[in-house]
């Protein structure tokens, strides 16, 4: 197809200069795939440096303590995806010797990494002709191909990557690279610039003027709803926090202790609602304030197993982004 020739032409000269694009290392290029998968490019760009900074190699991320790497990943959301990496780290560190795994076939099966970026991965480190299809992708070549298959399905991304797979060039990486620089650059999601565009000349849906209604995806996510309630206890300058352990979201970050009915007996000064939207819930989360003069506190932070803190302190640990914004009000 003459639009793998059209797009490398365009790529080498249009290519975004990215900090993650000045190597192959795939430690380098399965963070950033990781942050990205969530995550604007320029919100994510210091995300990704610092990340880097703080752990540059596989080794030292597989060492860091879960408080360090759920600091450094604080605010980009997707905890498990943090919890993910960490997990993979030290499987790559202790058990294969610290070498990444050079395949698609390998790479596919480490914990937290799927397909796309499995593909991303095993192309851009490795050379390895195999498609990287992510939403960005499945846009392009839905409309280059003119295709009303519904992207939602696992069908339709089976059909792609048996359909490129095969025509992927001698240099994999970049033309992947191409495909998500062309989706997030001219192929957009609403009106692609199709003037501009360096395949519009073997685009099939720009021909058939379907590209506005491509690609076709029929499922839409339930969001639902969890309501959490929280309470803010402080005594002086002092406040409780507990670590947040199996619960279905913000596994290892710090909240405040959840109300419990003891708390009823105490005056509540203030009580703030908040909604945070997730990708699939809707929290509504209320935090109680109460202020305690007495010795009770102690005793509360007991009962509670929470750590004492004070205001200033709370910058040192990891907080799921509602409560942060809620203490730097
Ligand atoms: S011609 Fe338009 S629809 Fe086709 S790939 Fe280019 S931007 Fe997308």
């Amino acid at each position: 197809m003459n639009f793998i020739s059209l797009l490398r032409k365009w790529y080498k000269i249009n290519a975004r200069s990215l900090p993650w694009r000045e190597t192959s290392n795939p430690y380098n290029i399965w963070v950033s795939e990781i942050i990205f998968q969530q995550t604007r490019i320029n919100q994510g760009h210091n995300y990704y440096l610092n990340f880097i900074k703080k752990f540059p190699d596989i080794k030292t991320l597989a060492e860091a303590s879960e408080d360090e790497i759920l600091q450094a990943w604080q605010g980009l959301g997707y905890y498990s995806r943090a919890h993910n990496l960490h997990f993979t780290a030290k499987y790559v560190s202790n058990d294969l010797n610290g070498v990444f795994p050079s395949s698609y076939s390998e790479i596919v099966q480490l914990k937290g990494i799927g397909k796309y970026t499995a593909a991303a991965i095993a192309s851009i480190s490795f050379d390895e002709k195999v498609p990287a299809i992510d939403g960005n992708a499945f846009r392009v070549y839905s409309r280059i191909f003119n295709s009303d298959r519904d992207i939602s399905k696992a069908s339709t991304f089976n059909y792609f990557f048996n359909l490129l797979k095969p025509m992927m060039p001698d240099d994999p990486g970049d033309f992947n690279q191409a495909v998500m620089d062309l989706g997030a650059l001219i192929c957009s999601p609403t009106n692609p610039k199709c003037g501009q565009c360096p395949v519009n000349t073997d685009c099939s849906a720009y021909k058939e003027n379907t590209q506005n209604r491509l690609p076709v995806k029929t499922s839409s996510l339930k969001i639902k709803e969890e309501k959490l309630h929280y309470v803010y206890v402080t005594h002086s300058d002092q406040l409780l926090i507990k670590k947040r352990d199996h619960k279905s979201i913000w596994k290892g970050l710090y909240e405040f202790p959840e109300f419990e009915n003891y708390f009823k007996k105490f005056e509540i000064i203030h009580t703030h609602l908040i909604k945070h939207k997730l990708s699939h819930k809707l929290l509504l989360i209320t935090i109680s304030e109460i202020r305690i003069k007495s010795e009770e506190f102690y005793n509360i932070a007991r009962k509670t197993n929470a750590i004492i803190l004070t205001k200033n302190e709370l910058k040192n640990y990891a907080f799921p982004k509602p409560l942060k914004k809620f203490f730097i009000l």
